[in-house]
C-alpha cells in the first residue's frame, strides 16, 4: 500500500487543524539503523519498517512555535524506530510524506486501518477481580495501566471527555479491580488498579500482581495494554519493570507518555519530557524486537488525545479483521 492510495483519515474528529494533527512537529526522523534490539517476536502490531528512504539527514519539519516553551527543539527519531503497522508500507514514501503520517507526539505510522476514532458514548459496565469474570461478548479491548499518581483517571476522563468516569473505578473496592468501560457500544477501555504505592502491603502487591498478569496473559480480547509514563520525571525503575515485563511476554504494549506539559525546569528534574522519553526508550530497547508505539500526552492541554483514540482504532480496527 503506498501513500497515495491511503484513505484521507477522518479529520473530522480534530478539534485542530489535520495538519498539526497528522504530522509530527516536535520530532524529525533519520535513516540510520542502530543497533536493532533482539528477543521478542509475537506482538502483532509491530513489524520492522522496510523503507528505500536514503535520507541521513534530519528532516527539517515544521517546528509549533509554542511561546510559553522557547527551549523546545525537535527531537529525532530514526526511522527503525518508528512504530509502522501491519499491512502498512512506506517504502514508496519519501521523506515529507511519511513524516505526514506519523501521529504528532508519537512515533506511530498512520494506517488504512486508522477510522471510527470518535468516542460518542461511555458506559462503566463492570469490576473484576478475576479474568474469567471480565466481560464475555468478545469485543476488543485496551488496558490502561500505570503507577499511581501517573495520571490514569485524568487521562481516562479525558478520553471519553467525561469529568468523573474514571473515578468509579477509584470507588472503595474497585481500586483494585478490572474496570470495564464500555465504548460506543463495540469496544472496551479497561482500567487497571495502579501499581507503586509506597504504603500498599506485601501481600495485597503480590496479589495485585497475580491478577493483571494473569489478565495480560490470558484475556484473549486484549488488543494492546497501554502503559502510562510519567514523562515530567526521569525513568523510574518500577515502570521500567513493567515496560520489560510486557516486553518479554511479549504482550502488545503501547507506551504512552503523560504530564507532557510540565516543562518547567526546576520541576521535571532538569530535563524536558522529550529526553525523559528518549532515556526511557533507550533503557527498554532490549527487551523488544522492533520498537513498541509510543505516544505524549497531557490532560491538562489535551495533547495526545485525538491521537491515542486514532491509534486505538487503526489497532482495533485490524484486530477486528483478522
Ligand atoms: P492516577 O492516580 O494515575 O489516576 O492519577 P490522577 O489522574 O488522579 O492524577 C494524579 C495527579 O496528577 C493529579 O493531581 C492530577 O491533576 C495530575 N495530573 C494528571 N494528569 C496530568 C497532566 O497531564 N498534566 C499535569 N500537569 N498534571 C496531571
Amino acid at each position: 500500500m503506498i501513500l497515495s492510495q491511503l484513505p484521507r483519515f477522518h479529520l473530522s474528529i480534530f478539534t485542530k487543524p489535520p495538519s498539526s494533527t497528522l504530522s509530527s512537529p516536535h520530532f524529525n526522523f533519520l535513516n540510520h539503523r542502530s543497533n536493532p534490539p533482539v528477543s521478542l517476536a509475537r506482538t502483532i502490531f509491530s513489524f520492522a519498517p522496510k523503507s528505500n528512504l536514503a535520507t541521513v539527514e534530519p528532516i527539517p519539519l515544521p517546528v509549533v512555535s509554542d511561546s510559553s516553551d522557547l527551549e523546545e527543539a525537535p527531537v529525532e527519531i530514526s526511522l527503525d524506530k518508528l512504530f509502522i503497522p501491519p499491512e502498512t508500507d512506506i517504502s514508496g514514501d519519501d521523506p515529507s510524506s511519511l513524516t505526514a503520517r506519523i501521529l504528532k507526539g508519537s512515533n506511530i505510522v498512520l494506517s488504512k486501518y486508522a477510522r471510527d476514532a470518535q468516542v460518542a458514548q461511555a458506559d462503566y459496565v463492570k469490576s473484576s477481580v478475576r479474568t474469567e469474570d471480565c466481560p464475555a461478548d468478545g469485543l476488543p479491548e485496551f488496558a490502561l495501566v500505570g503507577r499511581s499518581n501517573v495520571g490514569k483517571s485524568s487521562l481516562l476522563n479525558s478520553l471519553v471527555r467525561r469529568k468523573r468516569l474514571a473515578l468509579t473505578s477509584k470507588k472503595p473496592g474497585k481500586t483494585q479491580c478490572i474496570n470495564h468501560f464500555r465504548i460506543n457500544d463495540n469496544w472496551y477501555l479497561v482500567d487497571l488498579p495502579g501499581y507503586g504505592y509506597a504504603s500498599a502491603p506485601h501481600e495485597l502487591k503480590q496479589d495485585w500482581n497475580k491478577f493483571t498478569k494473569d489478565y495480560f496473559l490470558n484475556r484473549s480480547t486484549l488488543v494492546s495494554v497501554f502503559l502510562l509514563v510519567d514523562a515530567s520525571i526521569p525513568p523510574k525503575q518500577i515502570d521500567l519493570d513493567y515496560a520489560s515485563w510486557l516486553g518479554q511476554n511479549q504482550v502488545p504494549m503501547t507506551m504512552v507518555f503523560t504530564k507532557c506539559d510540565k516543562r518547567k525546569k526546576k520541576k521535571n528534574g532538569g530535563k524536558r519530557p522529550e529526553e525523559n522519553i528518549k532515556e526511557f526508550q533507550d533503557l527498554i530497547q532490549g527487551f523488544f524486537e522492533t520498537t513498541p508505539p509510543w505516544i505524549m500526552t497531557s490532560s491538562v492541554t489535551n495533547q495526545g488525545r485525538d491521537e491515542i483514540l486514532l491509534h486505538m482504532a487503526q489497532l482495533r480496527n485490524y484486530w477486528l479483521k483478522h
